[in-house]
């Protein structure tokens, strides 16, 4: 049996560690007198891990190698090597491989080059049981292994420093599976030289090829997101439209619940305003905040000053086209503070040419955010001595003469004495719905034949649909001027209209704030009478009554209000 290591060699043969040890081996450094005790009976070797055959057929102990008795019993049907009995009696014997483990060899690797020239000492005091590594005094090229030691400690020595043992060429990745040790290296590395440097450019091919593999996949990949990303852009854009025509579809359908109620006049108020919530409550109303951010974020497309106006800088005076609509489908939101919204009525105003001022705005939304920003047509009725309740001119010239204020929703005021102008009359319905009025100017008067003091100008109209939220933090005005005065004063303008109609009712809270159509000079005799406002869709509160001035006309049911009405132009 041949010397065998189980660790992998150079030559890919194994050592094993566990056969019965090579007897010319061991015989190297041991007298073979001494080694005859030892000889495995089956394989004729140095007995490793030895067991003692005790079998009762038998009168004679054998000493075998525990791994030569079992792959005896193992080929043999369990049949004993010595007689052909079944039935083999072992044990152990531990003295003999105490022996056999203190017995002292070379390398086994060396021993297998055939190029063992150490010498064989007879006495060697520094000898450990663990071995010990002999000193080369020749071959100092690292290609021999001068190892000395037990075989017990064989095992640590071929693993540990083994100047022989095995180890993978350097070139192993780039697919070299040559087993190395150091005396072969140098000769494996000029030999192979050619077939090393083949392997590498092999090697650096595939890296080349794998790149452009990888290159391609990626530009695949970006292809494939730009493709995907105009994709998402599509599809933005197509949610954006939806939102729009989503708002859009709810702002029709607030119009609807108006209709229903035209046809069922027959219901109480309170039943009509149930109904009425009922609707609201399953549409989805935003409110105005909830609308800003839509505008900027959801719809981007929308454009301010024509599909919404914002407002957000201070002491803007925007003039809105006169006596037509002004849709702003994404409502108004006067943000700044001391923000004017009114009719542009251009830069007319005398006595002959003038231009009534009425603004009509529909709107989703309409908030104003500042106690001082309004919209206003405060002084755009009728001119001084012009308008259906025209305030009466005094008659008198000088002597503190008073002309009379302009008369609408009331009469106008009027002086007291002889001379003064008298008040204007009462005109127009309180409701808004069949006629909408501006308010009259008041009357002159006279200092002298060459001063003549003016009456102020009357109110003008404001119109407004709001189709979900009013907010209204500032004011809604169409008041009278106040007349011109210095002795003598003339009178004052009358208040003008401000209709008002809410299609959410009262699904989202609103804010009905301050709205006044007051005449000019109000504190005077001769001050003008009253405007109308009037208020359609939503309830109101006493406590908001307060801040609306005159009283207003005031019905939760929206009326529907004729297509023909028009501005009632009385020159
Ligand atoms: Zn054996
Ligand atoms: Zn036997
Ligand atoms: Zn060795
Ligand atoms: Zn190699």
């Amino acid at each position: 049996m041949s010397l065998n290591l189980n660790v992998e060699d150079a030559n890919n043969n194994s050592i094993s560690l566990e056969d019965c040890y090579n007897n010319a081996w061991v015989c190297l450094l041991n007298k073979p007198q001494k080694l005859q005790k030892y000889v495995c009976a089956v394989c004729k070797q140095i007995a490793n891990n030895a067991v003692e055959l005790h079998c009762g057929q038998h009168a004679e102990v054998y000493i075998i190698g525990e791994k030569c008795l079992k792959n005896h019993l193992k080929n043999n049907k369990e049949k004993c090597p010595i007689e052909n009995h079944q039935g083999c009696k072992y044990s152990e014997v531990r003295f003999v491989r105490q022996d056999v483990n203190a017995l002292q060899v070379i390398c086994p690797r060396q021993y297998k080059l055939g190029q063992y020239k150490g010498k064989i000492q007879t006495h060697r005091p520094k000898m450990t049981d663990e071995g010990m590594e002999e000193d080369g005094s020749e071959e100092k090229n690292g290609n021999v292994c001068n190892y000395q030691g037990t075989i017990k400690s064989l095992y640590s020595h071929l693993e540990g420093n083994c100047k022989l043992k095995p180890f993978h060429c350097e070139f192993k990745k780039f697919g070299c599976n040559t087993m190395l040790n150091q005396s072969h290296r140098d000769k494996h590395m000029l030999s192979e030289m050619k077939e090393h440097l083949d392997l590498v450019d092999k090697h650096i091919n595939e890296l080349q090829n794998d790149l452009t593999k990888l290159r391609k996949e990626n530009n695949d990949l970006h292809l494939q997101l730009t493709k995907k990303q105009s994709e998402v852009e599509g599809l933005t854009e197509e949610k954006n439209e939806l939102n729009a025509q989503i708002l859009q579809y709810q702002q029709q359908s607030q119009v609807k619940p108006q209709l229903i109620v035209e046809k069922k006049e027959e219901k109480t108020e309170e039943k009509v305003l149930r109904d009425m919530a009922d609707i609201d409550s399953k549409q989805l109303l935003k409110s105005c905040q909830d609308m800003i951010a839509l505008s900027s974020l959801v719809i981007p497309a929308l454009q301010n000053t024509v599909d919404y106006l914002l407002i957000s800088e201070d002491k803007r005076k925007i003039k809105l086209k006169n006596n037509q609509w002004n849709n702003f489908r994404f409502g108004i939101y006067l943000l700044g503070e001391g923000v004017i919204l009114t009719a542009d009525c251009g830069k007319s105003n005398n006595a002959t040419e003038f231009e009534l001022g009425y603004l009509m705005i529909k709107t989703s939304h309409l908030w104003i955010k500042h106690k001082k920003s309004a919209i206003d047509c405060s002084g755009l009725g009728y001119p001084s001595d012009l308008g259906p309740g025209k305030g009466g001119q005094a008659t008198t010239i000088g002597n503190g003469s008073v002309g009379g204020g302009g008369g609408y929703g009331t009469k106008g005021g009027e002086g007291t004495e002889n001379g003064d102008g008298k008040g204007g009359d009462v005109y127009g319905e309180e409701t808004l719905s069949k006629q909408i009025f501006c308010g009259s100017g008041g009357g002159t008067c006279r200092e002298d034949e060459h001063i003549i003091h003016r009456g102020g100008r009357g109110g003008g109209v404001i119109e407004l649909v709001v189709e979900q939220q009013l907010i209204n933090h500032g004011k809604l005005q169409c008041n009278g001027k106040r007349g011109e005065d210095s002795s003598t004063f003339g009178g004052g303008g009358s208040g003008g209209s401000i209709l008002i109609k809410l299609q959410s009712h009262n699904a989202l809270q609103h804010t009905m704030g301050n709205i006044t159509c007051t005449g000019g000079n109000h504190s005077n005799e001769n001050k003008g009478g009253d405007g109308r406002v009037a208020i359609y869709g939503i309830k109101i509160t006493a406590e908001e009554m307060k801040n609306i001035n005159p009283k207003p006309f005031h019905q939760i049911r929206l009326k529907h209000s004729k297509k023909n009405k028009k501005l009632n132009h009385f020159k």
